[in-house]
């Protein structure tokens, strides 16, 4: 037996064997929602991190409505909300000189503007919030342990070696010094943007590691008199030196309103690292803030690079890897966390049903079909986000200054009563609206769509989109795509249509004239040993579609039904009752689970 990482021949034999169903490495956003999940579908699992705790830098928060709704299937939206800055918080996104300096103007973000914040209230049950990673990990954490992950600390992974029938990984606990080996069935790598588990498995990348150099500079300050009428988690600073590498512009973030604070500020790779100082920090922070004499406690400094690298297979038979380790990007657009929370909810259910015997493994492999593209969507996005800051550089003039002076006097001259002042002002304001493609790509959010053997075709062709598929999210149950959300419920209680169709099992909806589908469902499922649950929607009926939102959503006639999968994705849908209901969802769930032939 001979591990990955070479180590093997030099290492101390080791005695002790810890088995488990599947071993998750990792604790961040990635790691830790996948022990949640497969503890919620009660899969046994252990995860191992390296360190005594989870993250020790804010750095993911934007936590976008897809992965609210995820959080709100788990049963545990109302923890992060207690923790999150509200989403009415969190959107007056400000550019300017220095946050006390000169306002060049605002865009409304993540769906606060009134002309889009219907798309996001029409869209899901729950809105976007801003809750810092060194929040959100522990909820994972503590909810994942309750539920039944065992989780170690302290602990690192050094290889692993798969066969057949599982995994050994060769394991270092950090206190004692000694190694040891769990047995899994299957390993998730979690182990963020230089993942050592990807690099074991030689997985493909595409794209580069760092292409750009940004700090972050944590600290604590009250900036409550300039930032509290105009509440927004960013502050973009257009300042000499604010186009030199980092996330596209420097960025005064907001941590907690309004004294715990984040700024990422670039710097040339090609001079190589630099060291930065407490006072360098400080005076960072001053320049960015735009006051001289402020009150600071500067409380973390740290390095990193831009990287814009996706892989193109996330998986080598029981080996999979999720989050920063298959897409590696800046954090533009707040993507990263929020797919490595999807990731691991797309493969932690697969992973459940293959476990046990539900489903054959090739249902496993749709993980790589389903989420690689996702990825690399991602990672392009991004890129492209922290490039499309050059547009406004290039209004403001940024591109042409040297000093603080000579930009000063460039911005000046959009206030000019001339043809150049008024080119320059509508310039700015183009390069203002390409923004939203960062930050309000509600589409980019929402819209992803699997093409894979676990969804199984309608016959009919996808609809094209009617507006910007980047800015905007249309729901359809085509199938593939996101299960659309509705109000329904009656005269006591309101659910959305995800809520009946919670994760772990599949659901079917229909209605009143599709009850035939109902029997079907249940006699498939017998059939197939598989939990597959039916809701009627319609008056008298398990749920009324109250606002009749449902019947313009469900892209099926009224007999018709919708498989939905326990990801909240549409699996397969049927236009009408077809003559034999049964055997149509009895092929569909033995495609989607890889069950061989219906039978
Ligand atoms: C400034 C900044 C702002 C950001 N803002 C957002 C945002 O608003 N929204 C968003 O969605 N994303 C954001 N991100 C991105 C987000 O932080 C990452 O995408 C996310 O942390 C990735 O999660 P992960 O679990 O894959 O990896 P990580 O969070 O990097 O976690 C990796 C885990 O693996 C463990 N580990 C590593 N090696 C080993 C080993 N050998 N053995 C055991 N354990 C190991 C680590 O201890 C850690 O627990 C931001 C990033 C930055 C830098």
């Amino acid at each position: 037996m001979t591990f990955h990482d070479g180590l093997a021949d030099t290492a101390p034999p080791t005695t002790t064997v810890v088995e488990t169903d599947v071993l998750i490495v990792g604790s961040g956003p990635a790691g830790a929602s996948a022990a949640l999940f497969l503890s919620t579908l009660g899969v046994s699992n252990i995860m191992i991190t390296k360190y005594r705790w989870t993250a020790n830098t804010p750095r993911a928060h934007i936590t976008n409505q897809r992965t609210m709704e995820i959080f709100r299937d788990l049963g545990i939206e109302e923890e992060v909300l207690a923790d999150a800055t509200p989403h009415h918080m969190i959107g007056d996104t400000v550019f300017c000189t220095a946050i006390a300096g000169e306002e060049i103007g605002r865009i409304l973000t993540w769906g606060n503007h009134p002309a889009r914040h219907a798309d996001y209230e029409l869209a899901s049950p729950s809105l976007n919030c801003d809750i810092p990673q060194t929040y959100l990990e522990p909820i994972f954490v503590r909810n994942a342990t309750m539920r039944g992950t065992q989780t170690q600390f302290s602990t690192e992974y050094l290889g692993h070696k798969q066969d057949d029938e599982g995994v050994d990984v060769r394991v270092l606990n950090r206190l004692t010094g000694s190694e040891y080996t769990i047995r899994a069935k299957y390993l998730i790598g979690a182990d963020g943007a230089r993942s050592r588990v990807a690099a074991d498995l030689g997985l493909p990348y595409e794209g580069q590691m760092d292409i750009a150099g940004s700090m972050n500079i944590t600290f604590k300050a009250e900036l409550g008199q300039l930032c509290g009428h105009r509440p927004s988690v960013l502050y973009w600073v257009i300042q000499p030196g604010a186009n030199v590498g980092g996330i596209g512009a420097g960025l005064v973030r907001m941590v907690r309103p309004w004294n715990e604070w984040l700024i990422v500020w670039g710097f040339d790779l090609e001079q190589g690292v630099p060291e930065v100082t407490e006072d360098d920090a400080l005076r960072i922070v001053r320049n960015l803030v735009g006051d001289p004499g402020l009150d600071v406690e500067i409380t973390g400094i740290s390095l990193w690079g831009n990287n814009e690298q996706y892989a193109t297979s996330l998986h080598r038979s029981r080996v999979f890897c999720a989050g920063d380790a298959v897409h590696k990007h800046p954090p533009s657009n707040g993507l990263g966390s929020n797919t490595s929370i999807q990731d691991s909810y797309n493969l932690a259910w697969k992973v459940a049903v293959v476990l046990n015997g539900h489903a054959g493994p090739g249902l496993l492999d749709t993980y790589t079909t389903e989420r690689a593209p996702v990825a690399r969507q991602i990672v392009l996005r991004a890129n492209k986000s922290a490039r499309e800051f050059g547009g406004l550089f290039e209004a403001l003039g940024l591109d042409m200054a040297e000093t603080a002076d000579q930009l000063a006097a460039r911005i000046e001259e959009r206030k000019d009563n001339s043809p150049a002042g008024a080119a320059k002002r509508a310039a700015v304001r183009e390069a203002m609206e390409l923004k939203n493609y960062e930050f309000n790509a509600h589409g980019v959010e929402m819209g992803q769509r699997y093409e894979s053997t676990a969804v199984v075709s309608d016959g009919t062709a996808r609809p094209e989109p009617t507006r910007d598929p980047e800015l905007y999210y249309e729901q359809s149950t085509y199938p593939g795509v996101r299960l659309p959300h509705a109000w329904v419920g009656d005269n006591e209680r309101k659910y959305s249509t995800h809520d009946l169709a919670p994760y772990g099992r599949f659901t079917v909806i229909t209605g009143i004239t599709g009850e035939a589908w109902v029997a079907a469902a249940k006699n498939a499922a017998d059939r197939l040993g598989v939990p597959v649950e039916t809701v009627v929607i319609g008056p008298g009926r398990a749920v009324t579609d109250l606002y009749f939102d449902w019947a313009g959503l469900c892209g099926v006639a009224k007999d018709g039904s919708v498989l939905v999968r326990p990801d909240k994705h549409v699996g397969w849908r049927c236009h009408n009752l077809s003559a034999d209901p049964e055997a149509e969802l009895m092929t569909a769930l033995t495609r989607i689970l890889d069950r061989g032939e219906a039978t």
